[in-house]
């Protein structure tokens, strides 16, 4: 299939570019650049062997959408592209709605025009809100505790209700878990701009030397050990789920379907620290600081519908994902060059 990516450039979605051609499918990638660096490109196309055409413009014009779909040949779409920092949505609600609603809305109207009927949306475990059942299941009812989480409920309803209207189409939304982790080369990663705001990143520039220390928000958890515990899985595996997904939906019939995606294993934050500590050879200093609002204390998948639909399972350990993030961040210590 020719695949298009929006938010290609970026975390995920450069990871998803490599599992896609190395399952022999072609690659089209719009991404506007506002949260990826343009050298990402370069390398995906080093890392393939293929080169890889690039649309440079934001989704919610529509205008540039249409154009696209109308000069490209495009079989399916995976749906990347959004706004996904929980703290400025909190601060900036009406960019965040307007933004990952609008790209979402001008994309399913380019795709009815032109006749694409697969699209693979990229949702999160955060539409579980605030006070889950654990391990998560795909039936829990959705809400969520902050804008960007709004965002991702709210696409989910709208690609439910368009899916409900057509049975032609194929729609798979991906409730992703804590994705960590770099393609094994090093050479692709996760390069946040400012302050990371997730505990990966800010562990790996600890370990890096760019930061002093981690704050460990809260050890007073209903945890074993006290600390925050997630369900964090490697980015190459997340990116091997969409493909999976892909190539189950498009020979299927369900117009919509829903998967987790993550290990089912719960991970603490002290435990983290510890395994990057073991991946990289350097103390992680911290301290603990108090808990950080809207916070949960742990989220973990069940990922069994993920697992016996689409064959896919999570393959990498907590200790994988350290290794690789280690060697990400020490070959890139400043992320992706500029130019
Ligand atoms: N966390 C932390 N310090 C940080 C960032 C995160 O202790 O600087 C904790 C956070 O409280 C949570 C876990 O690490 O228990 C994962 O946080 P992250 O922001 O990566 O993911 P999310 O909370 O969205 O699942």
């Amino acid at each position: 299939m020719r695949v298009l990516v929006s938010g290609g450039a970026g975390y995920i979605g450069s990871h998803t570019v490599i599992r896609l051609v190395e399952a022999g499918h072609d690659v089209v990638v719009v991404d506007d650049f506002s949260n990826a660096k343009p050298t990402v490109v370069g390398r995906l196309e080093a890392l393939t062997g293929t080169s890889v055409p690039v649309h440079s413009f934001d989704l919610t014009d529509v205008d540039k959408t249409e154009h696209l779909f109308a000069n490209e040949t495009i079989d399916a779409v995976i749906h990347f592209a959004g706004f996904k920092a929980v703290g400025e949505s909190v601060a900036k609600p009406l960019d965040y709605y307007q933004n990952n609603l609008d790209s979402t809305f001008s994309l399913l109207r380019a795709m009815r025009r032109h006749d694409v009927r697969t699209l693979v949306f990229s949702s999160s475990a955060t539409v579980y809100g605030a006070e889950p059942r654990l391990p998560m299941t795909e039936d829990l009812p959705t809400s969520a505790t902050n804008p960007y989480g709004w965002t991702k409920v709210m696409i989910e309803q709208v690609l439910t209700d368009v899916a409900a209207s057509d049975d032609r189409l194929r729609i798979a939304a991906l409730r992703y878990f804590n994705p960590v982790g770099a393609h094994v080369s090093g050479d692709i990663g996760e390069d946040p701009s400012g302050i990371p705001n997730n505990l990966m990143p800010f562990v790996a520039q600890v370990a890096v030397g760019r930061r002093e220390k981690l704050s460990v928000f809260g050890d007073d958890y209903d945890t074993p050990d006290g600390t925050g515990v997630r369900d964090y899985i490697h980015v190459d595996d997340l990116a091997a789920g969409h493909v999976a997904a892909l190539d189950r939906i498009s020979a299927g019939t369900t117009p919509m379907s829903i998967w987790n995606l993550g290990t089912g294993q719960g991970v603490s934050v002290l435990e983290v620290i510890k395994a990057f500590e073991r991946a990289s050879g350097r103390p992680i200093p911290y301290e603990i600081a108090p808990r950080r609002a809207g916070d949960i204390a742990a989220s973990y998948a069940d990922p069994s519908r993920a697992n016996s639909e689409l064959g896919w399972y999570a393959t990498k350990t907590i200790d994988d994902m350290c290794a690789d993030t280690w060697r990400w961040q020490s070959k890139n210590p400043n992320g992706y060059p500029d130019a």
